[in-house]
């Protein structure tokens, strides 16, 4: 005989349904409720593109195959091979393996980041515009006003976290807009659904840099854009000993047309670079698990030090776009910026002082690094544009490594001390 009252039994499935409501929750927010990691992505990183069988050898490591041509059985008769330019063995198995990351169809890996960046605004002609958040890579910002301008195409920039000011800049002949998420080096989060929304149906492509995030932390196809850049010679090559880009696309039209730039222009990378990118990315999850870990220590005790006025780091929750930060992104990664009181004397003494950090240009290595945007990676963006945006000379930007966490404070606490003394 059933002794539960309908009462109690009405109540014992409303805590069951709660329950269930709070599992859902739970199963679909990672740390601190930002989008939850895709299951899986360790291990595309090991095994897409890798399978042995492609090789005659069987060999579990993908060879380097240096050749710069490939013999043919008649003339222009080939299996996938003709001149190392067009393909490569060990360059496709990089390229297999990036798109498989990003949930991409097709990936293509250029000579550096901005010959990725080169090769995609190849696709434009003369007269077209490309629209590019303000907050920008000090090269690539060279590269649109010193370069792409000159070949005849408009480029304006805007600040993509007010989506008027992207509707206001749209124009008949906009094609491309060019995102940067977060921005570099002030952390701004941009809206990528926004974005993708505001340009729908206009014919314009949208290319997101991802570099400072990687697809562990961040997926922009998911969200309906274009293309996909990297420059790989940060977090997903790791280990700062090669120069590289890419570019992740879904639609094969597209793929065509990028892969036709990359053999006309020549922007390829070597085979042994493709390697050793290709082997750096088998640890791609766990580093950036890590960077992601140890940054966000790092930010949390410079808040708290009393000669720190900014840190500006998007997994922190009173960052200006922290919310949009959570929709889009599974964490942040190592590298993030921060404000003190002082001005440049007092920068170059902190930056000087630094044991562990060491003072340099770029980001995404096993080493942290710090760096003066100012007078380093953004010396070349126009100083009235740095005033505006805030690049002052007081602002610093880290990329926190894999060093342990304690002796990456300690190096910046007497660092610190050395340039208020
Ligand atoms: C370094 C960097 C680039 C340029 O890449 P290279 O590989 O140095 O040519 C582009 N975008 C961002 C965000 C970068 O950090």
């Amino acid at each position: 005989m059933c002794k539960i009252k309908p009462f109690e039994l009405q109540f014992e499935h409303q805590a069951l349904l709660i329950k269930f409501v709070f599992f859902i929750k739970i199963f679909k927010m990672g740390d601190q409720g930002f989008l939850k990691q895709k299951p899986g992505f360790a291990t595309i990183a090991i095994h897409a593109g890798q399978d042995p069988s492609k090789w005659e050898s069987s060999a579990v490591v993908a060879p380097i195959v240096t050749s710069t041509t490939f013999k043919q059985t008649g003339p222009a008769e080939y299996k996938d091979f003709d001149y190392g330019r067009s393909g490569n063995p060990t360059r496709n198995t990089l390229e297999e393996c990036l798109a498989a990351l990003d949930g991409g169809k097709h990936a293509l890996a250029f000579a550096s980041g901005l010959g990725a960046i080169t090769t995609i605004t190849s696709l434009l002609s003369q007269k077209d515009h490309i629209l590019c958040c303000d907050d920008v890579y000090g090269g690539t910002n060279r590269l649109l006003r010193n370069v792409v301008q000159r070949m005849g195409i408009e480029i304006s920039f805007a600040d993509f976290t007010i989506e008027d000011s992207i509707k206001k800049e749209i124009k008949e002949n906009t094609k491309m807009i060019w995102v940067e998420t977060p921005t570099n080096p002030l952390l701004k989060v941009i809206d990528l659904t926004a974005v993708v929304n505001i340009a729908k149906g206009k014919g314009i492509l949208i290319a997101v840099d991802n570099t400072f995030l990687t697809p562990y932390l961040q997926r922009p196809l998911d969200f309906g854009v274009d293309i996909v850049m990297y420059s790989i010679t940060k977090y997903m090559n790791g280990h700062s000993d090669v120069i590289m880009g890419a570019a992740v696309v879904n639609d094969s039209d597209l793929e065509k047309r990028l892969r036709f730039l990359q053999n006309s222009m020549g922007i390829v990378p070597s085979p042994m670079d493709c390697y050793l990118v290709n082997r750096s990315l088998k640890t791609l999850a766990i580093r950036m698990e890590q960077h992601k870990k140890s940054a966000l220590v790092v930010a949390n005790w410079l808040l708290k030090h009393p000669k720190i006025v900014e840190v500006m780091h998007p997994g922190l929750p009173f960052h200006p776009q922290y919310e949009i930060a959570k929709r889009q992104m599974t964490g942040h990664s190592g590298t993030f910026s921060f404000k003190h009181s002082g001005d440049l004397k007092e920068s170059k003494k902190m930056l000087s002082a630094l044991k562990v950090f060491t003072l340099a240009e770029s980001l995404g290595g096993y080493e942290s690094l710090a760096e003066l945007p100012t007078l380093m990676t953004h010396a070349s963006v126009p100083e009235e544009q740095r005033t505006r945006l805030g690049i002052t000379h007081n602002l610093i930007r880290l990329s926190v490594g894999l060093e342990d966490v304690e002796d990456l404070i300690n190096d910046l606490d007497q660092a610190i001390k050395v340039a208020f003394e």
